[in-house]
């Protein structure tokens, strides 16, 4: 097994670096933290942008870069290791640019994919519901054509950066009589429309990411609408062909734990320092191992698709362990800091600007997020042992 990165690899990992290692200093990340925006930052994805960076996956005529499966994996772990700010973006580059370089019209084309390559447009996600979750095909939200236009009425949930965002992308049920996957659109919304509400959904790190959106008779002119009408399940299910290895969540805790285990240098606990205690010891070296896991599997996934090969259940695999992963983090960090860890972000002993706290409390949203774990494990027990369906 050879893990060697090419030369050319090398000197592109050097460069992501020390790009990094200059943008993202430790004011920027307290900053962010102190505006409660710890994972959005518009001047940062524009930043990206001008680099040429932020749309690396895409093809080259649609503004991209066209890099190899390899350098956007090592693109996403140095991202995920200096605990770059990415919500700006993800929505843009991940989903809906890609389902607008295939799906779309020339004219959507035109006007969206640009902006989303120079980092000038936030998106979010318009497709959970109250009802509808990890049973996505269950939504409820109703387009109706009215003239040149469809007229929205229902509700979102759990939207992220709803409320930062400039336009959603979103699914509803334009055929309430064809069988669930059938009778799905797939719309862009521009977030100003009159008829939209946002409502605030406060998370348990008393922190504004995600919204409950109401649309109230939106009307969303006809040409707005994605791929044919009905069509939008199989439009939304569109991927690129970029890396999607999950590789940023193992890397970013491997930077948590290197902080963890310089805290536990340098705090002594009963005059010893927490570095001798032998059950801390092996605490954190159990995390070391599972983090070497996480980045192995998350490098088998990128290292299919550079193959041409699909991962399917191993991207699932992938997205399981590592949530997990950063979960039992979050979890030992919070041991290991006893009483101190339950300090929060601006508090004046608060260890590590309360980065353990939060990503203990953020670590059970991650394991939901983009599919639960519990989906994730049918995934793995259908397509990866062949189990029949539950
Ligand atoms: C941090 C965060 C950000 C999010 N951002 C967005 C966003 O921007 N846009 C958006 O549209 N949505 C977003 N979501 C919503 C997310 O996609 C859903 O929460 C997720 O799909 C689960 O749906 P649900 O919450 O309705 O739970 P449910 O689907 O109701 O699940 C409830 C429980 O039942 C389990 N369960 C459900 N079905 C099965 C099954 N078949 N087998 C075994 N167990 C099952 C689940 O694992 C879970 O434990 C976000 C969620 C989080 C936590």
């Amino acid at each position: 097994m050879d893990f060697s990165f090419t030369e050319e690899e090398e000197r592109f990992r050097a460069e992501v670096r020390r790009f990094l290692k200059k943008e993202v200093t430790e004011e920027l990340l307290k900053d962010l933290e102190e505006r409660g925006e710890v994972d959005f930052s518009r001047e940062f994805t524009k930043k990206l942008a001008e680099k040429g960076w932020l749309a690396m996956s895409w093809p080259k005529e649609y503004g991209g870069g066209g890099a190899s499966m390899m350098e956007q994996l090592i693109f996403g772990e140095e991202l995920g290791y200096h605990h770059a700010p990415s919500g700006a973006h993800r929505q843009g580059i991940n989903l809906i640019g890609p389902c607008l370089i295939v799906h779309g019209t020339e004219e959507q084309k035109g006007k969206y994919l640009r902006a989303i390559t120079r980092g000038e447009v936030v998106w979010c996600q318009g497709f959970s519901e109250p009802n509808a979750g990890s049973d996505l095909a269950s939504l409820q939200c109703r387009a109706v054509a009215d003239g040149d236009d469809y007229v929205i009425d229902g509700q979102k949930v759990w939207t992220s950066n709803a409320h930062r965002a400039d336009w959603c992308h979103l699914l509803t049920r334009t055929d309430p009589d064809a069988p669930r996957h059938r009778g799905i659109s797939y719309f862009l919304v521009d977030m100003k429309s009159p008829g939209i509400t946002i409502r605030p959904l406060i998370n348990m790190l008393a922190s504004h990411d995600f919204n409950e959106v109401f649309l109230d008779n939106v009307r969303v002119p006809k040409e707005n609408m994605i791929g044919e009408k009905n069509q939008g399940w199989y439009v939304s299910q569109t991927t690129l062909n970029f890396e999607r290895s999950g590789i940023a969540v193992p890397a970013s805790a491997k930077r948590t734990l290197e902080q963890l285990v310089e805290y536990a240098k340098e705090t002594k606990r009963n005059g010893k320092p927490l570095a001798r205690d032998p059950i801390i010891r092996h605490k954190l070296s159990e995390m070391a191992v599972e983090i070497e896991v996480g980045r192995m599997i998350a490098y088998r996934v990128a290292w299919m698709q550079g193959k041409g090969l699909i991962p399917s259940y191993e991207a699932s695999m992938s997205k399981l362990y590592g949530t997990e992963l950063v979960k039992r983090l979050g979890d030992i960090g919070m041991q290991i800091m006893g009483l101190y860890s339950q300090l929060e972000t601006g508090s004046k002993w608060v260890p590590l600007r309360g980065r353990i706290e939060r990503a203990y409390l953020f670590s059970l949203g991650a394991t939901i997020a983009m599919g639960t774990s519990e989906i994730m494990k049918n995934i793995i027990a259908v397509r990866g042992l062949e189990l029949p369906r539950g």
